[in-house]
């Protein structure tokens, strides 16, 4: 992982998630966007958000995900990508920034699973002893959001700051979306298994080897998910308005920028303009995008704002 950011911007992808039990319903604007962009210079309060979404599964007495993994990689400056290395399937959890200042810690998003948080958590804790002051949910979908709750519990004061139309659209979408994946999950999660049982992949088909890792993998987070609705608690963030804003801690300025509409119509992407880094949430995933209540033909603009911050290279840790 490059950790010379001075003349690259780093691009992140949070990888994202389960929308097997529910039809994406991507919704196709009639006319494109032409960028949002510029953050704002507020130091502000920023908004909220909460969300849920994501697909799940299982019944709780299959086998669970105990200890996702999780690889550090040092980008230097204080910031850390915390990459979990589940391989691509039908459930992920996402990946993490870590950007530690004085006293204090800023994290860009939290994990589908609360289990994925508190290995995340231990994961920062093995960097720095420094509270979380801030987690910043690049959207609504829980893959990002569910784990908000963890550290709430674990970080006293802790702020959490999204887009604006993200709080709306957890209330709106991921509540329905959560419903939803608690109760069919389970049903598709137990023809899975029974298709890997058999050395069948998804389309009845003989599964490769990765194939039923990848499967094994989504089970077991799909499971998890479930395992974990009934201690749920909604964590809705603050959220920003406009094109975005800028948080100045501890000397570090951190733009939270908003440039239209993508996979959400709230995606934030956290922008270190001094380190060269930014963190773009599901806008950027490998190999292939998340559509997810998307807005394909917005999105494309929204990735060339992103390509003007700064010349690009892409973090390897993300092909995943
Ligand atoms: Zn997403």
């Amino acid at each position: 992982m490059a950790a010379d950011a001075t003349t690259a911007t780093t691009i992140f992808r949070f990888q994202f998630v389960p929308y097997w039990c529910r039809p994406a319903r991507a919704e196709i604007p009639r006319h494109s966007l032409t960028i949002y962009l510029e953050a704002s210079e507020t130091n502000g309060p920023i908004c909220v958000l909460a969300a849920a979404a994501a697909c799940l599964l299982g019944p709780a007495q299959r086998p669970m995900l105990s200890t996702p993994p999780v690889t550090i990689h040092d980008l230097g400056h204080g910031v850390y990508a915390a990459i979990l290395t589940e391989p691509l399937s039908l459930a992920l959890n996402a990946n993490s920034l870590f950007i530690v200042n004085d006293s204090g810690v800023v994290v860009v998003d939290a994990q589908f699973t609360r289990v994925a948080t508190l290995a995340n958590i231990a994961a920062l804790r093995r960097i720095t002893p420094k509270p979380v002051r801030y987690v910043i949910n690049t959207h609504w979908h829980d893959d990002r959001i569910a784990g908000n709750q963890v550290y709430q519990d674990s970080f006293p004061g802790v702020r959490f700051l999204a887009h604006a139309n993200t709080p709306a659209d957890l209330i709106g979408l991921g509540r329905p979306n959560r419903g939803d994946q608690v109760r069919y999950a389970p049903a598709a999660a137990d023809r899975y298994q029974r298709l890997l049982e058999a050395g069948l992949g998804l389309d009845s088909t003989a599964a490769s080897p990765a194939e039923a890792a990848a499967v094994t993998s989504a089970l077991g987070i799909i499971r998890q998910y479930v395992a974990e609705h009934s201690g749920y608690r909604e964590v809705l963030p603050e959220g920003i308005t406009g094109a975005g804003q800028t948080l100045v801690t501890e000397g570090r300025t951190i733009e939270l920028r908003w440039f239209g509409r993508g996979n959400t119509r709230g995606d934030l992407v956290v922008y270190l303009p001094d380190q060269g880094i930014a963190a773009t949430g599901d806008l950027l995933v490998a190999p292939i995008p998340l559509g997810f209540n998307s807005y394909p033909s917005e999105w494309i603009a929204v990735l060339d704002s992103i390509a003007a911050l700064a010349r690009l290279s892409w973090c390897p840790a993300t092909a995943r």
